[in-house]
């Protein structure tokens, strides 16, 4: 805030908010100006729980404060004075009535919560007259001077400045205690007397005198202002600061400070201090979740010293506080509509609420809270949704290790690496290093984790024979990533410190080496490896939908699932389709509710059962006759692959896209494999080794790809467009409707595709006339490079629907090749060079800038153009949405993702609503007023 600004605030402004006697002068609403902890107080206090009466000094203050030379506001110390005066009168008590002292807590408190980072003193007002009403008060001199003491050495520590700087430098408070006891040969703080105590507190007073060159102040406003000024001088200590830059908290926020009555836990045995949660945080469940301690204070159930008690066992020290703790419970869950994470302290019998806020939970208790808290009325399944964050329901959908058995492995040393979260879920398997291998060991029956420098399509077999895929290089959208996730596998990619040795069979890594057949357990959501067997579970949703083993009726989180699925499909406009080349994965994509297919890669579709041959057959082949006689053998083949999928996706549409990757991925590189197909092909080992030599690209994924292959041989395209046709035909006959939809990849010129879509319209034309059944069919292409792009407009001129290959479009936008991005895309997330790694949510400043131009381009052309998107940022939330806001009619992503897909598009549908509607009533509210609303 500017001095200027701060200046005319100085006006009238409201600086102080009073809290006590079931009425506060704030509200929750009000965390910008109080702080998290005050407005909370606030709030408590309105709706009539016991809180200790106080007040908080705002945020403004610190930010004026700092404006201003570490100084005050002018009308600040009456304002002071007047709330103090009220806090007085509500408790009876005066600060510094040496009869009956009144004694506070001054506490930090910023908007967001940042824990343990800025300063508090507590029992202040305590001085060497006070200390006297307190002991006649409570008749306890050891607590009343253990309460002197401890304020004495928190305001030397933190307002005179006797801190320890560096951790090697001993506390001088600590060291005095340490004296004593050894004086005294006792071991624990709590064995010492009164007299102690007391002797203690001089020794207290007279080292600050020594290191700060002042005398401890006695005088009970003094203190106050000391720890004021202390607590907004934390808000810039080092420790603050690089909180708030970790957690992007701004540092013109200031913090709030809250000045309350003191209560104490440690009274005696009908005192004591706890911490609860409305419901369990980690499972969810309805329950009042806690623990406590009898005569304590606060920081001694943190400190961990003593093992507090469940809340269930205060039912046996106090059950009339527990019973209200209880009412209070309810009443905070159904005030806050959600789980609120609570702190108490019960003073000679008398409960006390000291904070509450809205408790941190696990995903997978999130979601529970969320669907229970519909069905208890307490939210709107709107509400359910915002809440609910669309990886969370990767808890829900995916196996997962035991998590108590991988925290132990981690913490005995057995985290081998870290690469890219690339396939969620967790797998354990013994390693195997080629996908032969991993298929054969599969059959006999073992578990195994693929592990490879990096998979290509010919290791196809062996990703889906293994239970999880490794690899030390590749982004997020390499092969083995998107082709992991479209199986559903388990999947950790370009994981660079791992050294693999194809020859030796071992991986090094720190250090160690691991050896084929040895357990690994991999961790696709967090991208850890680690050493050694972990059991894993499958989740029950996949049980039910996938594997089909549980009843659903005896499957409660898939219950849960199952609600959240059917409210995402309320509120979202987008739909949802799946990138799957297989029935299989077309039907487990069906299962989580995909709405079609968006994109079948039919390469994959070569590796098949019987298909390499003929495949390696019309690339190695010299004329086209040759080439014509291989592609009639491949016809049949990839027919029935398609009539497969149209059969599963009974008249949904399906997108196959046209042959995509550069021919030599379908050749074998090795000479050993080599010479063998030349054998099986009655050719000699030379000719094999030139072709492949002729093929061999510096840089394949701007090479002879995509639709540059249909130009040069039509003959391929001709042939996959006659198997599409054919495979609609045969479905529709047998009665099923069929929506086929043929894409053309790669396309930067129009000529490219218009040269295409002749060769597919005219196959259409022909197959319908032989077969006597008509079908309906669109012809459209993908946007992947810039130019496509930028020239979208003159490509919709053809295309019946674009879709964008945001895998190409950021590698080409970007220039970052995504399969050797790993190396340095970890680097650059962690520099904030990126915020999040392209491959995965889309780069809406450069790619997202191009797809804006695309839809705006090609929908200039042909207003009802259909769009969607394909790459695989199709299923990444923060994707979802920006492809809502730009008007896409679809996303398309791989089949576990289609759960994750819902409802990120419900989501983002949901905050387009809201947006829209704080748009036009904010035009209602004259800005200056917006101004204030935090
Ligand atoms: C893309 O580029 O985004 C795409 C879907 O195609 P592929 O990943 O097969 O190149
Ligand atoms: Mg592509």
């Amino acid at each position: 805030m500017n001095k200027k600004r701060s200046n005319l605030m100085g006006k009238n402004q409201k600086y102080v908010y009073f809290f006590g006697n079931g009425k506060a002068e704030g509200t929750a609403e009000m965390k910008g100006l109080l702080g998290g902890k005050g407005a909370n107080l606030a709030e408590m206090t309105n709706i009539g729980l016991p809180v200790p009466p106080g007040f908080t000094m705002t945020t403004e203050v610190c930010t004026y404060y700092y404006d201003h030379g570490r100084s005050y506001p002018r009308s600040l110390r009456k304002d002071v004075k007047t709330a103090l005066g009220k806090v007085e009168k509500s408790m009876k008590a005066k600060l510094g009535d040496s009869a009956n002292p009144l004694l506070v807590s001054v506490r930090s408190g910023a908007r967001a919560s940042m824990p343990g980072m800025m300063d508090t003193i507590l029992n202040l007002g305590l001085n060497d007259e006070t200390v006297k009403g307190l002991i006649a008060r409570t008749n306890n001199e050891r607590f009343a001077y253990d309460c002197y003491r401890r304020f004495v050495q928190m305001y030397g520590d933190v307002v005179m400045g006797l801190k320890p700087v560096h951790k090697d430098d001993i506390d001088p408070f600590e060291a005095l205690i340490e004296e004593k006891k050894k004086q005294k040969g006792v071991y624990l703080d709590t064995e010492l007397n009164a007299d102690d105590l007391k002797d203690l507190v001089a020794q207290f007073k007279s080292a600050i005198k020594k290191h700060a060159g002042k005398e401890f102040p006695q005088n009970p406003m003094d203190q106050l202002w000391g720890a004021i000024g202390a607590v907004f001088g934390s808000w810039m200590n080092d420790r603050a600061i690089a909180y708030r830059r970790m957690y992007d908290i701004p540092g013109s926020w200031g913090t709030a400070v809250n000045i309350q009555t003191m209560v104490f836990g440690n009274m005696g045995e009908d005192s004591g201090t706890g911490v609860a949660f409305t419901r369990d945080p980690a499972t969810g469940e309805n329950v009042f979740y806690g623990e406590f301690l009898m005569n304590a204070q606060g920081e001694d159930v943190v400190a961990g010293i003593r093992t507090p008690l469940p809340i269930s066992e205060l039912s046996k020290r106090d059950p009339a506080s527990l019973k209200q703790l209880g009412n209070i419970r309810s009443k905070l869950e159904k005030h806050y509509k959600d789980v609120m994470d609570i702190e108490f302290t019960i003073q000679q019998g008398r409960l006390y609420m000291l904070q509450c806020r809205v408790g941190k939970r696990t995903a997978f208790a999130a979601i529970k809270i969320a669907v229970d808290m519909v069905l208890e009325k307490l939210i709107s399944n709107k509400e359910a949704l915002r809440r609910i964050e669309p990886d969370q329901l990767n808890q829900l959908l995916r196996p997962i290790f035991d998590p108590e058995q991988k925290a132990n492995a981690v913490r005995g040393g057995k985290l081998l690496a870290k690469g890219l979260n690339a396939g969620p879920g967790a797998a354990s398997g013994r390693v195997v290093f080629n996908a032969a291998d991993a298929e054969e060991w599969a059959k006999r029956g073992e578990r195994v984790i693929l592990t490879r420098i990096e998979t290509s399509p010919e290791d196809i077999k062996g990703m889906d024979a293994a239970e999880g895929i490794l690899t030390a290089r590749g982004g997020m959208t390499s092969h083995a990533a998107l082709v992991a996730r479209q199986m559903g596998k388990v999947c950790v990619a370009g994981c660079s410190v791992l050294e693999i040795d194809y020859s030796s069979r071992t991986m090094r890594v720190n250090g160690k080496v691991i050896r084929e057949g040895e357990w690994i357990s991999i961790d696709g959501s967090t991208g850890e490896v680690v050493e050694g067997k972990l059991e894993t579970r499958p989740s029950e949703v996949q049980q039910v939908l996938i594997d089909r083993t549980l009843d659903p009726k005896k499957a409660p989180v898939y219950q849960e699932f199952a609600r959240i699925m059917s409210w995402a499909d309320e509120y979202r406009r987008l739909k949802i389709r799946t990138n799957a080349d297989q029935p299989d994965q077309s039907a487990n994509a069906v299962a989580f509710g995909a709405e079609g297919i968006g994109l079948c890669r039919t390469e994959h579709m070569f590796f098949g059962e019987g298909k390499i041959g003929p495949m390696r057959e019309m690339i190695l082949a010299d004329t086209l006759e040759d080439r014509k006689a291989a592609l009639k053998k491949l016809l049949p083949l990839q027919r029935k692959d398609f009539e497969g999928i149209f059969e599963v996706m009974d008249g949904m549409p399906v997108t196959i896209r046209t042959i995509d990757p550069p021919l030599h991925e379908f050749l074998p590189h090795d000479e050993k494999s080599q010479r063998a197909l030349a054998g099986e092909m009655g050719l000699s080992y030379e000719k094999v080794k030139q072709r492949v030599e002729s093929l061999h690209e510096f840089n394949p994924m701007l090479g002879f790809r995509g639709c540059r292959l249909g130009v040069i041989f039509p003959e391929i395209t001709e042939m996959q467009a006659r198997a599409i046709f054919e495979a609609a035909a045969i479905v529709k006959k047998k009665g099923k409707e069929v929506e086929p939809e043929v894409m053309i990849p790669l396309v930067g010129n129009i000529l490219e595709l218009t040269h295409q879509e002749k060769i597919v319209r005219e196959v259409a034309q022909s197959v319908m006339k032989e077969q006597g059944v008509k079908f309906k069919y669109l012809v459209g292409t993908m946007i992947e490079i810039p130019r496509g792009a930028l020239t979208a407009d003159q490509i919709a001129a053809s295309a019946e629907f674009f879709s964008f290959g945001t895998n190409d479009l950021t590698q080409t936008t970007l220039g970052v090749s995504r399969d050797d991005a790993g190396k340095f895309l970890i680097p650059y997330v962690e520099k904030e060079i990126y915020s999040k790694d392209p491959f995965e949510a889309i780069d809406r400043a450069g790619v997202g800038e191009l797809m804006k131009i695309a839809v705006r381009k090609g929908r200039s052309v042909k207003p009802d153009l259909k769009l969607g998107i394909c790459g695989e940022h199709g299923g990444e939330p923060s994707s979802v949405e920006f492809c809502h806001e730009i008007g896409l009619d679809y996303v398309s992503c791989s089949p576990f993702r289609v759960p994750i897909a819902r409802l990120a598009a419900a989501r983002a549908a949901l905050k387009d609503q809201r947006s829209k509607g704080k748009s036009s009533s904010g035009r209602k509210t004259a800005p200056w007023k917006r101004k204030r609303s935090r």
